[in-house]
């Protein structure tokens, strides 16, 4: 039997993002209504216009602000073990590499993801879905990366297609083996690549329709990228870079002429870049909590990805070393402060841009076709998620027309 629709009543702002492009994709409509049929949005409108005869389950959300699920287009999610002992060794003044040196960073969180059952990965990665879920995220990308060998990755890609079709959440599988050299490889990226390249990309099309690369001078050079990343196009597979992250190393150059979904940080990208990008239609996902979150004092220029005329995201690179949060709406004000966004930019970034990026035409939008994933705010106005930080507005997540999750917000 088919479900009765859902009308959502009485919204105060409804952001329905329905631009086409990244400077005209925010949209908003006041005193309106939504009616839901199945999992999908099937009207949208002033709410004195609902059609008349219409029958469902009514909804009224007593003037908030309702907007589509937020979509994180950059995230390390699945791993075993917290990193907050690092907190003392960074207090010390310690570098990201001093820790990396005495056993801490990436690698130790490669051997503790190794040794970890699936069990104990779903279980900690579970928790952490449903407190994105909880801060109003309904679509994730989760990149594999802590395990670093082939038969490991592979596994770690099966978790996350395990916990995309559990839901309710939306995930997007990213194959990211080429994260870091692992131990084993000592100083030879080229020969990890090799090993990648023969034994691991042609067994990710069945777990992922994306591969990333950490493209950085020091890690995996421009050259050896191109080569790897060439090799999974060969298998019909879609590419995007971690590129500029501490320095412009040229790895958005190689989104561009790769025509890459993405290149993500870009932190040191240039103004010519970001213009090349925008050209070639390669989204620029930045990632400001992880440059805050580091303080090494460093911002992408997001206003030149958007004078470019550029698609940009905003995503959390949720991960336990440099940004342990899975809050995309906690760097909503950050991001408005850090990269000199308007409240519309910094919408439009967290929802229709990691749409772009993830190439998921069907959420971060509220108009008929589009997914019926929304949330309704503690605000009545859409600037004040912009705005106001550190406290969780979110009231309702739904997902698919289903809600699940509520913040009660009760005091005793
Ligand atoms: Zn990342």
């Amino acid at each position: 039997m088919e479900k009765e629709p859902l009308i959502v009543r009485h919204i105060g702002q409804l952001l329905t993002m329905i631009g086409e492009n990244s400077s005209n994709a925010f949209s908003v409509l006041p005193d309106a209504a939504m009616v839901i049929v199945g999992d999908a949005v099937d009207w949208v409108g002033l709410d004195r216009d609902i059609p008349v005869h219409l029958q469902g389950i009514e909804v009224d959300v007593d003037g908030a602000l309702v907007s589509p699920g937020l979509v994180d287009a950059h995230t390390h999610l699945l791993y075993a073990q917290d990193r907050a002992h690092e907190v003392r060794m960074r207090a010390q003044g310690r570098s990201y590499m001093e820790i990396l040196e005495a056993g801490g960073g990436i690698l130790s969180t490669v051997r503790h993801t190794r040794s970890a059952s699936d069990e104990e990965l779903l279980r900690a990665t579970r928790r952490r879905l449903s407190r994105a879920l909880l801060s109003g995220t309904t679509t994730v990308e989760m990149k594999s990366g802590y395990d670093l060998t082939v038969a490991g990755e592979l596994r770690l890609l099966d978790l996350i297609n395990r916990l995309k079709h559990e839901g309710p959440w939306r995930i997007v599988p990213t194959a990211m083996a080429a994260h870091a050299v692992p131990e084993e490889f000592g100083q030879d990226p080229r020969g990890f690549l090799d090993y990648l390249i023969r034994d691991y990309l042609p067994k990710v099309p069945a777990f992922a329709e994306v591969v990333d690369i950490f493209c950085e001078p020091g890690v995996f050079s421009v050259r050896d990228s191109r080569r790897y990343l060439q090799a999974a196009q060969s298998l019909g597979l879609q590419v995007k870079l971690h590129v500029d992250e501490l320095a412009d190393g040229g790895g958005a150059a190689l989104a561009v002429e790769l025509g890459a979904l993405s290149a993500d940080h870009c932190a040191f990208t240039s103004r010519t870049a970001f213009e090349a990008m925008a050209e070639a239609k390669v989204a620029a996902v930045v990632l400001p909590g992880t440059a805050g979150y580091l303080n090494h004092g460093h911002m992408p220029d997001a206003r030149a990805v958007l004078g470019a005329g550029g698609w940009l995201a905003i995503g959390t690179d949720g991960n336990p070393g440099s940004s342990p949060t899975e809050s995309l709406a906690l760097l909503m004000p950050w991001a408005a402060s850090w990269l000199r966004l308007t409240p519309e930019e910094v919408w439009t970034a967290v929802t229709r841009g990691g749409s772009a990026a993830l190439g998921m035409p069907w959420v971060g939008r509220l108009d008929p076709g589009a997914y019926a994933d929304f949330v309704v705010w503690e605000a009545d106005h859409y600037a004040f998620p912009t705005y106001y930080y550190g406290t969780n507005l979110v009231r309702e997540v739904y997902v698919g027309g289903r809600r699940v999750a509520l913040n009660h917000g009760e005091v005793f």
